[in-house]
């Protein structure tokens, strides 16, 4: 079988508007590394997003600008995880003091990742220029401070970690900073703005949008259903649970499936649908069972 993140492209236009540069930071979880996106049509573009500060990047994206004589009139940011936020100092000794526009408003999970100069960007709030219009979507539950931007010229929206491309997998929500409840929230908001496309924070434009969207959120709840029924057996932890779930993979990615558990149980707790058998223990240290 082909691996479409294989040789995926390093500089894209995928529209006359949008274009992306590859965070040159690929790894089981970034898929072929984080898209940071050129947007508009003009001489000034919005960088969504500014990768992890990886070797070469700064240079990959300097080559892009060159190749459309054009310019950063700003940075937008969908969250302020590493791979998204961690090249904007770089960016800014590159190409001078470049404004931030980001959800500042999540102080607690963002401590020390937000450029002390960021400019918070409200929900509904939109950042314009020649050619494309980006309108922001809070949109929390993979992090507090998550933003989508609705592309107002093509009905597509900018998904950050919220939807990954083909063949990367689903999104990791964390127990730490992540809210199970709040993404299947944040994707019924996506749903309704009935997106034409998808521009997945990794991995390739998505056509299907509605489609992928509805596969996402019947995925989560048949790991809700899966969770139920392994502790309608009797109490579980959060590792016997995985070891049960999880039998198709590979075990170092069994961590990962942990959190993802762990995040499934905490809804379910908030649903009073599970509770754990010692009362305030931490989720990975107690036993979890029925009831609520
Ligand atoms: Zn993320």
């Amino acid at each position: 079988m082909t691996n479409p993140l294989e040789n995926f492209p390093k500089i894209m236009r995928w529209s006359e508007r949008v274009s992306s540069v590859l965070g040159l930071n690929p790894n089981l979880f970034t898929g072929p590394g984080t898209n940071t996106f050129l947007i508009g049509s003009g001489r000034k573009r919005i960088l969504l997003d500014t990768g992890q500060n990886s070797e070469g990047y700064v240079d990959l994206l300097e080559q892009a600008l060159e190749a459309e004589n054009c310019e950063i009139e700003g940075i937008a940011i969908t969250h302020g995880h590493i791979d998204h936020v961690g090249g904007i100092e770089a960016i800014r000794e590159r190409f001078g003091e470049l404004p931030v526009y980001m959800w500042t408003k999540a102080q607690e999970e963002l401590a020390g990742k937000v450029p002390r100069d960021a400019t918070h960007l409200a929900d509904g709030e939109c950042l314009e220029v020649e050619g494309a219009c980006l309108r922001a979507l809070y949109t929390p539950g993979h992090a507090a401070d998550h933003l989508c931007f609705f592309l107002e010229e093509e009905q597509a929206i900018f998904t950050g970690d919220n939807v990954l491309g083909e063949g990367i997998g689903t999104t990791v929500i964390l127990m730490q900073g992540g809210d199970l409840g709040g993404y299947l929230n944040s994707l019924q908001r996506l749903l309704g703005e009935k997106p034409a496309a998808l521009y997945p924070g990794h991995g390739a434009r998505i056509q299907q949008a509605s489609d992928c969207i509805l596969d996402i959120v019947d995925h989560r709840l048949l790991r809700d259903r899966q969770i139920l029924s392994g502790l309608d057996q009797g109490p579980a932890s959060i590792h016997s649970l995985v070891e049960s779930i999880y039998t198709d993979t590979p075990k170092f990615l069994h961590p990962a499936a942990a959190q993802s558990v762990g995040s499934h149980l905490l809804k379910l707790e908030r649903e009073r649908r599970v509770v754990r058998v010692e009362p305030g223990a931490e989720p990975l240290e107690t036993e979890w069972k029925l009831g609520g």
